[in-house]
């Protein structure tokens, strides 16, 4: 089958850019998991379906109609939810906190399993989320848990956002963060946790370029 790279770790430490970054260099088709439980959460938003009611949201996260476009170098890949651009929708905070709670839901996350597998092609896959390397591709090639202290993640996230124009407070961001990250290791499926054959990388004070190198250089060897 074709080779997998998985990138997990908490919320903010880079995955995103990383796995996008080395999608690209290698060629190899992306999957950003964690879009898959927003757009579950977004779409339970639309339905008027409650984030506790397991049964409903599992339907919708086996029925979700979703297209993954490609964007251009250094641009998102723009998300189709029911074939409308919810690119931005999906990437809001409210977003993200709610598909936290939708996360530790076990039919959720089993409705969701195969659409994820199905991305495994050839020539390669690099996959991004929590349980990458644990549950969803466990025989993956190489394995990386993406860290970063919690205040440089609010840190970037904040210069993020305030590029955005958006008005946020770094003090509230930082509590969100931890509040995730309990809500991502703490639950009972699928806690975020490095895999045992996971190399794990802390990019606190590194810059994209210097992370990238080392992800290409656990691919080269
Ligand atoms: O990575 P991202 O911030 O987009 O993920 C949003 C939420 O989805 C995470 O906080 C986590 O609860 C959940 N998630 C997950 N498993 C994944 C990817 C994301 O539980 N593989």
């Amino acid at each position: 089958s074709a080779p997998v790279i998985t990138i997990d770790g908490p919320s903010g430490a880079g995955k995103g850019t990383i796995t996008q970054l080395v999608a690209k260099k290698l060629g190899w088709t992306l999957l950003d998991s964690g879009a898959l439980y927003r757009l579950t959460a977004l779409a339970a938003e639309t339905a008027g379906v409650a984030l506790e009611d397991e049964q409903r949201l599992s339907e919708l996260a086996l029925s979700l109609d979703v297209e993954f476009v490609p964007g251009d170098y250094g641009e998102p890949v723009n998300v189709l939810l029911n074939g409308n651009d919810v690119t931005r929708d999906i990437r809001t905070e409210t977003c993200g906190n709610n598909a936290s709670k939708v996360a530790p839901l076990p039919s959720v996350r089993a409705a969701l399993l195969q659409r994820q597998r199905d991305f495994q092609q050839f020539p390669g896959l690099v996959a991004d989320g929590r349980d990458m390397g644990t549950v969803v591709f466990p025989d993956a090639a190489i394995k990386v848990f993406m860290t970063a202290s919690a205040e440089e993640r609010a840190e970037r996230r904040y210069r993020q956002l305030k590029d955005k124009g958006e008005d946020v407070k770094i003090a509230t961001l930082l509590s969100e963060i931890r509040e995730r990250d309990a809500r991502d290791t703490g639950r009972a499926t699928a806690p975020l946790k490095p895999a045992d054959d996971a190399v794990m990388l802390d990019t606190t004070g590194l810059g994209i370029e210097e992370v990238l190198a080392q992800v290409l250089k656990l691919v080269e060897e």
